[in-house]
């Protein structure tokens, strides 16, 4: 059936999984059954509309490259933007969205006014912090389980092209740990991100609007367009041999529990298959806003600021290899939880019924109570989160 008509589809009860992009790397968008694929970035580009006070509407199979594209013509930008572009709105909405400026600004979804929601019944309606505050609260960060995200009316932010930015290149890798928390403690800085690829330790500190002059920091930067820099870099880099697997995850922990989170994985990276497989680190601070929604399944729980490890693999098309590879992302995942973190549902991480109580608690009764009461039981209902609420 046309995605033109996804209420039809999505109340045919038949099983059905949703789909962005499809980037999400776990199997999240997989089936054998029926998909319903939002990504249609040239036909939603017309369906972009300014609702004033910087609000702006769009349609979820809006891919973010064309959205901030359309915003900087109109001195506009969205407030976090991921390091690659071609992923659709309603794809990262629905997994959290966490970039170089969530130092500043936190997750994507705390920059959502509201959002149009289709259920299991094919009824719309639109979902905010006021009106079905809980369906919004699901929805955001929740992987499809509650329903179609169809369009998000989001907040923006005024634009600015350039980007004072300072790079440093770091020693050694606990060096790197103490220089991300304290800049995690710090509330002047708009942009940080950092890596480890191979020996190479960076991070990249900066300032978006500032005067075009550059300090007296002998490692500073004026960058224009840093977001569409970044997404060329990342596009070079994501690129998938064909033998290979992309394993990929990330572990938000509270700000202070780098070091820990930090050492488990150095303490697993020696090992078979991670010697060989690891390609990079990723390190990022999330600053949620004073007042934060609590997405129920978001990758930041309660803590006001968070710092996100990612840990990026390779791994050989062998099943001995990748079972070995998610058997260390299970330590990690239980290393991340005791430290107060929560997991990023989008990548690779096996949780199961009874570590999907600990994490989320009664958010998981009500998310029963939800599919059962909206009709949703045949919507993405191969995802672990939506197993474990189903009685066994
Ligand atoms: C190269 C690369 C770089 C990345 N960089 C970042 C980054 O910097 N920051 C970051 O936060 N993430 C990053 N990610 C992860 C990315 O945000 C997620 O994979 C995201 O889900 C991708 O969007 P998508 O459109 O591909 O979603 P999909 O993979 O298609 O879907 C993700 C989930 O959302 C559900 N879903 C999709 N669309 C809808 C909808 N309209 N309504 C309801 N449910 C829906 C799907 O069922 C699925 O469960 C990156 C991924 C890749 C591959």
């Amino acid at each position: 059936m046309p995605a033109a008509f996804p209420s039809a589809l999505l109340s045919s009860g038949r099983s059905l999984t949703l789909r962005g992009a499809g980037h999400s790397v776990d199997g999240q968008t997989v089936t054998d059954g029926e998909l319903l694929v939002t990504y249609a970035p040239d036909t939603a580009a017309a369906q972009i509309r300014d609702v004033g006070e910087g609000l702006i509407e769009t349609p979820a199979g809006m891919s973010w490259y064309e959205l901030e594209r359309y915003l900087n013509r109109h001195a506009r930008a969205f407030p976090v933007l991921t390091d690659y572009l071609h992923l659709s709105v309603g794809g990262t909405l629905s997994v959290g969205g966490i970039g170089s400026n969530s130092v500043r600004y936190g997750m994507q979804v705390d920059h959502v006014e509201r959002i149009q929601l289709t259920d299991g019944t094919g009824a719309s309606r639109w979902c905010s912090r006021t009106d079905h505050p809980e369906l919004f609260r699901f929805a955001l960060g929740g992987l499809g389980t509650v329903g179609l995200i169809e369009r998000a009316v989001l907040r923006t932010v005024p634009y600015h092209s350039n980007s004072h930015v300072h790079r440093a290149q770091h020693a050694a890798l606990n060096e790197l740990v103490e220089h991300t928390e304290r800049i995690a403690q710090r509330e002047d800085v708009d942009i940080y991100f950092a890596s480890q690829r191979g020996s190479m330790l960076r991070s990249t500190t900066g300032w978006s609007g500032s005067d075009l002059q550059r300090c007296g920091d002998e490692n500073c930067a004026i960058v224009a367009r840093l977001p569409f820099k970044m997404h060329h870099e990342v596009t070079r880099m994501a690129t998938q041999p064909s033998d290979h697997v992309r394993l990929w995850t990330d572990y938000l922990v509270p700000a202070g529990q780098l070091a820990p989170m930090v050492a488990a994985v150095e303490a697993l990276q020696h090992r078979a298959p991670l010697n060989r497989g690891l390609s990079a680190l990723y390190i990022l601070i999330v600053r949620r806003p004073s007042d934060p929604t609590q997405f129920a399944f978001a990758p930041v729980g309660t803590a006001p600021v968070s710092i996100g490890l990612g840990v990026y693999t390779w791994i050989d098309r062998d099943p001995a290899a990748i079972a070995a590879t998610r058997q260390v992302f299970r330590d990690l995942l239980a290393r991340c939880c005791e430290l107060g973190g929560r997991p990023y549902l989008y990548g690779v991480n096996d949780i199961d019924d009874s570590l999907a109580e600990r994490l989320y608690g009664t958010d998981l009764d009500q998310l029963a109570k939800l599919r059962s009461s909206h009709r949703l039981e045949h919507i993405n209902a191969h995802l672990p989160l939506v197993k474990a609420t189903v009685p066994t």
